[in-house]
């Protein structure tokens, strides 16, 4: 089997065990479990935070309000739409009443996360939102402070910026907040000059 070949049976596999996952107490009112949605060869991955009551009916990430408003924003700002990225959040189950996941549910999915990006490989990351941008540039900053800047990490980019549902409510301020860092993300993507800060540097500043 080519590496091509084995790394989209992992995938496969890995998706079968999320489907069936057991590891938190997210568990217990999922309807489903939502593993992601998108190409999973592509170059750019959004990372969200979890399901809410829509993804969770639907079993795909982002197909509320805030996915409706992502999807307007890739097409803008990237002239992409969802079916050239890859889409997953930090937890696959639905929180309860879209309460925040704790930190021993975020280290239960974890590995999941992980894989798909290891799997995935792409090149630009965007996270969206406190939570996953927090993880994987392992930081306690807030995203107010880590958005605005491309971030070296593992080797590809990341780019922080607001959750859609922030910008929800947030209004026209927020909203062209993640304008910019899309244009951000967009330039990425196509090799464009981009200045990176060193993701290490976010943790040991948080730190201090
Ligand atoms: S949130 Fe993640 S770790 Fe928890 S049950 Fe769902 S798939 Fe498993």
């Amino acid at each position: 089997m080519s590496t091509q070949a084995s790394g989209r049976a992992r995938f496969e596999e890995l998706r079968t065990e999320a489907l069936a996952c057991t590891r938190c107490r997210l568990r217990e009112q999922r309807t489903q479990v939502v593993f992601g949605m998108g190409d999973p060869a592509a170059d750019l991955m959004f990372v969200g935070e979890g399901p809410g009551a829509e993804e969770d009916r639907q079993g795909l990430p982002f197909v509320g309000r805030s996915g409706k408003l992502l999807d307007r924003l890739m097409a803008e700002e990237m002239g992409l739409d969802r079916t050239s990225a890859y889409i997953a959040n930090v937890v696959k189950c639905r929180p309860p009443q879209n309460r925040d996941p704790r930190p021993d549910e975020i280290s239960a999915c974890r590995p999941y996360l992980e894989e798909q990006i290891e799997l995935i490989d792409p090149a630009v990351v965007v996270t969206l939102g406190n939570f996953s941008s927090k993880l994987l540039l392992d930081t306690t900053t807030g995203i107010t402070k880590l958005r605005g800047r491309a971030y070296d990490w593992n080797g590809r980019v990341l780019v922080p910026t607001l959750h859609p549902a922030a910008v929800l409510r947030g209004g026209g301020d927020a909203m062209a907040l993640v304008r910019a860092d899309l244009v951000r993300a967009k330039a990425a993507c196509s090799g464009g000059v981009v200045d990176l800060v060193e993701s290490a540097s976010v943790a040991r500043n948080a730190s201090r």
